[in-house]
């Protein structure tokens, strides 16, 4: 892992007001996968949850273990997030809408992680016995439902607004 730090300003018409809170920061990648990451959080910036002041981009340089592209670890505490990018977010066959509607993805979770951490601990202080797994189980399913929905939601509006931009 390399130890560059690279800080860019996401630029965008829609991310006036979360420009002077939002700063991302890339570890780890060489500049040509650096100018891919630096396009699709530049679509998707206007995303970005306003109380989130830092989100850490770091490229895994690695194989998921399962089918992932990214995985984010999202911190409502500290106003933070980590995002890590697998090297199948590097894939040729991935279009610039589809890199885009990923880190919409991941931003979608850090925006419910508000809600999520929350819902995890009273779970696991209010349940007892194996009630308590499936009801973790299935509030993860929930989850990643509504996550899958509002990307879907969102891939629609970046196909719009890519394909005006181009
Ligand atoms: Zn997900």
């Amino acid at each position: 892992m390399s130890n560059t730090h690279t800080t860019i300003g996401v630029d965008s018409p829609h991310t006036t007001m979360l420009m002077h809170t939002t700063r991302c920061n890339i570890i780890g990648c060489n500049a040509d996968l650096l100018l891919i990451v630096m396009r699709a959080i530049s679509d998707v910036s206007w995303i970005m949850p306003r109380w989130c002041a830092t989100i850490i981009i770091r490229y895994a340089n690695a194989e998921p273990s399962d089918d992932a592209y990214l995985r984010v670890f999202p911190d409502p505490v500290t106003s933070s997030a980590r995002i890590e990018i697998f090297d199948s977010f590097f894939a040729p066959d991935l279009s610039r809408i589809d890199r885009a509607a990923l880190v919409a993805h991941e931003l979608i979770h850090i925006h419910i992680s508000m809600i999520m951490r929350w819902s995890r601990r009273i779970v696991e202080r209010r349940i007892d016995g194996p009630s308590k797994d499936d009801a973790l189980d299935e509030l993860e399913e929930r989850h990643e439902m509504v996550v899958v929905g509002l990307e879907q939601a969102f891939r629609v509006a970046l196909e719009r607004i890519i394909e005006t931009e181009q």
